[in-house]
C-alpha cells in the first residue's frame, strides 16, 4: 500500500493527449465489444431464454397497434403503480397490492418494475392466440407460450408479465417474501400471486404451461 500514493500522482502528470489516446482505445475496445455481443446474439449464441422472451415480446408489439389499452394493451414505460391503463388496474387488487409492495422495496435495491403485459380483455387473449398458431404452426406449440381465453390467469387478472430481466431476477430471489412466484420455466417474466409462499417458498416451477393442471380445462390447452 505504500506505492499507492506515488502511483495516483503519477496518474494526474500523465499528458492530456495521452488521456485521450486512452479514451479511444477504450471506446474502441468498447465499441468492439459491443459488436461482438450483438454479432453473438444475432447467431445460435444467445440463450433460448433470450429467443424465446424475444418471441413474446414480439407477440406483444405487433399487436399493439391492433388493440387498445382497453383490452390491456401496454405501451412501454408501464409501472406497477400506472392504474390509468386497464391492464394494471383490472388485475386482481391483491396480487397488485404485493405487486406495488415489491416494487416498492426493489427500487430501493435500484431495480424498477415495468409491466409488459398484465390483465388482457379475452379479445385480446384470443388474437394473441390466434397470432401465436399462425407463428407456431401448431395449437400444440402455441399452448407452451399463448392460453385460450378460458384458461390464460392474464384474463382473469391473476398473472403479470413484469419486466426487464434485472426486475424478474430481482423477483425470482426475492418474490416469495410478497406471495409473488415464478409459475413457468420458459417464462422467467410471468408472475403470479401464491400467498402460501410467505411461509412455504414458491410451489415447484413447471416447465412450461403444458404441465400446468389448470391449463387443461375442457376445450385447448394453453398458457399464460
Ligand atoms: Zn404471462
Amino acid at each position: 500500500m505504500t506505492y499507492r500514493e506515488p502511483a495516483r500522482t503519477t496518474t494526474r502528470r500523465i499528458p492530456r493527449i495521452r488521456i485521450a489516446g486512452l479514451l479511444v482505445v477504450i471506446a474502441v475496445t468498447a465499441a468492439s465489444l459491443g459488436y461482438q455481443s450483438l454479432a453473438s446474439s444475432s447467431s445460435t449464441a444467445a440463450s433460448p431464454i433470450d429467443v424465446l422472451r424475444g418471441e413474446h415480446r414480439g407477440l406483444r408489439s405487433e399487436h399493439r397497434g391492433a388493440l387498445g389499452e382497453a383490452d390491456g394493451a401496454v405501451p412501454d414505460g408501464v409501472t406497477v403503480f400506472d392504474d390509468e391503463y386497464p391492464a394494471v388496474a383490472n388485475l386482481d387488487p391483491t396480487l397488485l397490492g404485493a405487486l406495488r409492495q415489491a416494487a416498492t422495496d426493489a427500487a430501493g435495491d435500484g431495480v424498477e418494475f415495468y409491466v409488459d403485459s398484465g390483465w388482457r380483455s379475452p379479445k385480446y387473449q384470443e388474437q394473441l392466440l390466434d397470432e401465436a398458431i399462425s407463428k407456431y404452426g401448431s395449437e400444440e406449440e402455441a399452448a407452451r407460450w399463448v392460453a385460450t381465453p378460458n384458461t390464460s390467469a392474464h384474463v382473469s387478472g391473476d398473472a403479470v408479465d413484469i419486466g426487464p430481466s434485472d426486475a424478474a431476477a430481482w423477483l425470482s430471489d426475492h418474490g416469495a417474501e410478497y406471495g409473488l412466484c415464478r409459475i413457468y420455466s420458459n417464462e422467467p417474466w410471468h408472475y403470479e400471486r401464491r400467498p402460501e409462499a410467505i411461509d412455504h417458498g414458491c410451489p415447484p416451477i413447471y416447465a412450461d404451461p403444458t404441465h400446468d393442471p389448470r391449463m387443461h380445462r375442457p376445450a385447448t390447452s394453453g398458457a399464460g
